[in-house]
This record gives structure tokens, sequence and C-alpha cells, in this order.
């Protein structure tokens, strides 16, 4: 028997693992059973390269519990190690094996999937072991070795009589770790670290219920065995080539990784690269409401099929944390912090292929089934409205399959919106004006309208469709994004010049005056308009500018005018050629003239939704009065 010090240049490296690994100290079995997959993954190189001379035979790795005894046991049937490497790999702590042997078998050991490079793994046992045991037995024609230690930094090594191949590791669980002595707390965490594992993993046994054998009786009960309960999928969708995949196998995993939800996604795409950096991975469109908060089901991120985390920020671009799925690339620095990661190179790359690889998608799925895409499009707009906001490179490419629907349910690309409105609706300035709407409902009499002069009307109701529009007259020229309700249709385009008015500037200044003494609302502006004698006399409309300014402030950004609180701004347009309108300032009783001017008001406040509570009340007794 040996004893000596574990090799580390600080007097004490226990007291330091328990500390700076606090938060996670569920990530012990995560890395205990990375290790007996690497042993296990590094013996199947070695027997394939003839190496190792032994049997690889089936392989799998056992978690064991025993709540009585307070040990976990973690037992593979990797590759084991002589009693000089515990030596080497155990006693030198921070030193990664696993570095060395893919260093050492460079190329050939590429494809292996060996995950260790941290070189603490091991050594995180301590965070809810007071006493930790290693018994291995090499592939190599040597006795087992028996190491042991209590959490300080002496150790002892001695032989053992462990005859099968493999490794056994056994912590002795500390008072303030039982915890992990519970069953369900176990199950939890290989669900949620070793699921995609590639070595099966045991943990337990459950009962199976076997076929009835024949001319069994309807009362006969089915045999059932005990079989291993082996709780991962070594061989996960996402290390498959797209070419072996049904759109099936895709949905399958979908459920497989989200086992709680129940719709489908809308399409999958398929990551794979491995030069210059490594990554492979499935993202899924899932169906999006407008609410951007509620999102439990997140990407996940993994490292040779163990699970990392499910915060892939500044991995992924943001506009795409939305979708769902899995990454997996061994070339992610991990252990950084969020603006170091985001300054790294081959972070950047991945981010930008994501974003390559998801444009290209949705530009397939435009091109070869539009029909879809448009029946899609609601589910999937929100995520790529964000990404044209948010990425210049994917707006480029999205511009050309972005749709614009209509509110007669037609589906528009810009350039065909562009080429057909553009003898239409463009002003007297040159400029194209899209006419849009936000609400069907709310905006009907304005809608109505508008389609009267032969124009479009576009359906924008996402959240962040004001800066949308912002970015797009930015960059298209000389194109303007107008709301029908706006202003009277006859200026939401402004052609040739104006309809003659019926009224002397004279008369208009009086009938401005009755309008402003009736009105004494602050909250419109009074806005005199000689319009064809068939338009409504009164019209509320709401400057564009404004309120989408309010709109963008509201959906974060664009709140450089500080226009927070601001109350909602409003036009009322008086019509001056409509009879109504003559009939206003011609009424000699102040009565009457105050009644035509509030039930006017009333009318136009009605059809724009903004006559509520008393007032409306009021207005219905008021009319009833005149049906009389
Ligand atoms: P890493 O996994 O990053 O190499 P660890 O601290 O997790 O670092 O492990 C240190 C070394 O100990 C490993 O590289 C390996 O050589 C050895 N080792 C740990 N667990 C096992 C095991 N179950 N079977 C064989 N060797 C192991
Ligand atoms: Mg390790």
């Amino acid at each position: 028997m040996s004893q000596g010090k574990i090799n580390v240049s600080v007097e004490n490296i226990f007291p330091l693992i328990k500390k700076f690994l606090y938060s996670d100290h569920e990530i012990f079995l995560r890395e205990l059973i990375s290790n007996a997959t690497d042993a296990t993954l590094k013996l199947k190189h070695l027997t394939s390269i003839g190496e190792a001379k032994v049997e690889y035979g089936n392989p799998k790795i056992e978690i064991k519990v025993d709540k009585e005894g307070k040990k976990i046991h973690i037992i593979d049937q990797g590759l084991g190690m002589t009693s000089d490497e515990v030596e080497k790999y155990i006693n030198q702590v921070a030193f990664s094996g696993a570095e060395e042997f893919l260093n050492k078998y460079e190329d050939g050991a590429k494809d292996t999937g060996i995950i260790g490079h941290f070189g603490l793994g091991f050594y995180s046992a301590f965070m809810v072991a007071e006493k930790v045991e290693i018994i291995t037995k090499s592939f190599k024609e040597e006795p087992a070795a028996h190491w042991s230690c209590d959490g300080s930094p002496n150790f002892t090594l001695e032989e053992s009589k462990k005859e099968d191949r493999g490794t056994e590791i056994i912590l002795h669980i500390a008072e303030d770790s039982t915890e992990f002595l519970e069953e369900g707390r176990i199950t939890e965490l290989l669900n949620k670290y070793n699921k995609f594992m590639p070595v099966p993993i045991k943990f337990g046994t459950k009962t199976e219920t076997l076929p009835k054998p024949e001319g069994a009786k309807e009362e006969d009960e089915a045999p059932t065995q005990e079989v291993d309960n082996i709780i991962n999928n070594p061989n996960p969708a996402w290390t498959k080539q797209p070419a072996d995949l049904e759109d099936e196998d895709y949905k399958g995993f979908y459920r497989e990784l989200y086992p709680m939800q129940f719709d489908e996604p809308l399409f999958h795409i398929h990551l794979n690269v491995d030069y210059p950096f490594n990554l492979t991975g499935i993202l899924y469109f899932p169906k999006l409401t407008n609410d951007l908060n509620v999102q439990k089901d997140k990407i996940q991120l993994y490292q040779n099929q163990v699970f990392v985390t499910d915060n892939v920020e500044g991995i992924v671009p943001e506009f795409l944390t939305m979708l769902r799925g899995v990454i997996d690339s061994p070339d992610i620095p991990l252990n950084v912090s969020r603006s170091y990661l985001q300054a790294d190179g081959a972070v950047k790359k991945i981010s930008s292929y994501i974003t390559r690889k998801v444009a290209d998608k949705l530009s397939s799925l435009f091109k070869n089934n539009r029909e879809d895409f448009e029946a899609k499009w609601n589910d999937i707009k929100i995520v790529i409205e964000y990404g044209m906001l948010s990425e210049d490179k994917f707006f480029d490419k999205a511009d050309k399959f972005a749709l614009y629907p209509t509110v007669d349910g037609s589906f528009f690309t810009f350039d065909e919106l562009q080429e057909k409105i553009k003898a239409n609706q463009t002003d007297k300035d040159d400029k194209l004006v899209i006419l849009y709407a936000s609400d069907k409902e709310a905006q009907h009499s304005y809608i109505e309208a508008a389609k009267t002069k032969g124009y479009e009307v576009l359906l924008m109701d996402s959240p962040i469709i004001a800066h949308l529009m912002q970015k797009l007259e930015g960059s298209k020229e000389n194109i303007t994004f107008v709301r029908v309700d706006s202003d009277h249709v006859d200026n939401l385009i402004k052609k040739e010049e104006n309809q003659i008015s019926k009224l002397s500037d004279e008369e208009k200044e009086t009938l401005k005056t009755d309008l402003e003494k009736t009105i004494e609302s602050k909250s419109y502006t009074i806005q005199l308009e000689a319009m064809d004698s068939s338009a409504s006399p009164f019209i509320i409309t709401e400057p564009e500018f404004m309120r989408r300014m309010k709109e963008m402030q509201q959906t974060g950004g664009g709140g450089m005018f500080g226009m927070g609180n601001m109350p909602e701004m409003y036009n009322l347009v008086v019509n001056t050629n409509h009879e109504l309108v003559s009939e206003i300032l011609n009424t000699k009783t102040a009565k009457k003239k105050e009644r035509l001017i509030n039930q006017s008001l009333d009318l136009a406040k009605l059809s724009k939704g903004l006559l509520k509570g008393a007032e409306l009340t009021e207005f219905i007794k008021r009319s009833y009065d005149m049906v009389k």
C-alpha cells in the first residue's frame, strides 16, 4: 500500500472545490458519468485499432444508490486504470487525461466523442462526498487498484481483488448532500444531463410486460420480466445523417426532447458542419404566440451528447432563441463569462452559421411550397421579423421571402407588393405609400374607405411591427408606411390638388371658432379640409408618426424622444364641403349648433371605437331624443 499527498499547488483544494462550484453541486454526476463514458469510448478506440486485445462487447454504465449505506456507485466497463495511471491521472489534479489521450492519438481520436477536458471533473465528486473510492482494473494485464481519499489531500492506494475490467467509483455521501441518495433526485439528474449520452446507462430495473403465450385465456395475466432500466438514448436524431431520417423521426425526437409539449413543430432545421468548427443539432420552429415572455422549453446545448445548459444566449442569435431543439458542439468554450463567449471567434462563426442555415431553410420552404409557407406565416413571422430587425445579414436574405399579408388574406413579398401598388399608391412626391391596418375590426370603416379607392391594405399586427416598418423605410427607397386611420382617406396618399372649398376663408374662421367653443377637450387638433361632399363630415384620425413612436417605445427601443407617458393624440378632420358642416355653420340657435357638433363628434368617436362609458350613455340618450 502506498500513501501520499495529492499534487496540488494550493494547500488544500477541497474547500476551494466546494466553494467555487457551490452553485452547481449536482454536476458531479454528469462529470463522473462523462468519465465513465470516456473510459468506454477510449477502450472502443483502442480495440478498433488493435492496441487493446480484449473483447469490447456491449458495455454499459451502471448507477446504484445505496441509501442505507449512504453511498452512490458509478460502475463502468471501460479501459480502467493501472495503479501507475491512478497516480498520474487522479493524483495530479488538474492534469487532464482526456486531453493527453486526444493529443496522443490526435487525428484518429477526433471522432471518438471523448468528453473530458476540464481536468477538474473527477474532483467534483468532493462537492457531495466526504470520502471517495476508486476500484479499477485496467484492460492491461495488471492487478486492480484501490484508491481512497477522505477529502483531505491525503490518499491511500493499494491493490484490489477486482477481476473484471473497468472502474467503480464509490461516493460516501456527505451529511449536507443526502438529497442525492433519493432515487427521484438521481433520476432527475440523469434525465437532465445524460439522456442522450452515447453509452447505455443503467439505473435499476423495470418490469416489462411480455406478449401472452399462445393459447392463453382472456383472463390470464400477461407474463412479465425484469429488465435493465436504461435511462438514455445513445443515438439521438441529431447525431445521425439527415439522409437517414424521415419527417416522423424528427417529430419523434421533438417529443423525446420535450415530453411535456403537446404541439407539433412546424418544421425543423438539421445543423451539421465539421469545418471550421464542429457543430451538429436540430432546431425546431414551434408555433409561436405573440406573448414573447412565456418560453420554458428552450434550445439545449450539448457537448458530445452531454447536456451543458439551456442558456444559449450569445451562442444562438437572440432572435432564434425562440426556437427549440438542440445544438451540440465541442468547440464552445464553457466556464467562461457570457461577454467572453460573445467575443470568441469560433462562437461568432457558429452564431452566423446558425443564422445562415435558418435563412436558407426558410428560403427553400418559401420556394418549394409557397402555399404551405403562407399558411404557416402567422406562426413564424415573429421570428423572421425579429431577425430582420436585429441581423442585417438575415434581413438581406429574408427580404426575399418575408410576407406582407393583406386584410383580405393575400400574401405579397415586398417586391410583389411594390409592383402591385405602385400605379395607384404613389403620391405626388413620388413616394410609395403602403397602407396598413393593425386591427381589422377596430379600423373597419377606414379599411373600407381605402378599399373603395382601390388601395391595398396590409394587416400588420405583430408586436414589433412598428420597428420593422421603421427599418424598411430606412433601407428601401422612397417608401412610407401609413396606417389607414392616420388621416382621412383623401389625405392618406396625397395626389394632385385638393378639392375646392365651398367655404370662404371668413366662413372657415367662424366655423373653427364655433367648433372650438363646443369641443373644449384639448385632445383634438381641429383640421378643416375641403373633401368630397360624400365623405364623412367628422373624422377622427391618429397621425402616423406620433402613434408609431409611442408603439415603438412600448415595445422597447426608439425611445429617443422620451414619449413614455405621452397621451394619445388625435386629429379631428372636418369636411368643409359636407352638407352637415354647412348646416352647423349656418345654424343660428346656439343650442342646436352645439347639439349638431356634439352628435357629429360622437359619431366620429364611435367609428374609431373611442366612445365609451358616460359619453356613450349620453350619446344613446340624445340619439333617442332625436329619433322621436
Ligand atoms: P478529464 O475527464 O477532463 O480528463 P477528470 O478529472 O474528469 O478530467 O479525470 C481525470 C482523469 O482520470 C481522466 O482523464 C482519466 O484518465 C482518469 N479517469 C477518471 N475516471 C475514469 C474512469 N471511470 N475510467 C478510467 N479512467 C478514468
Ligand atoms: Mg472528466
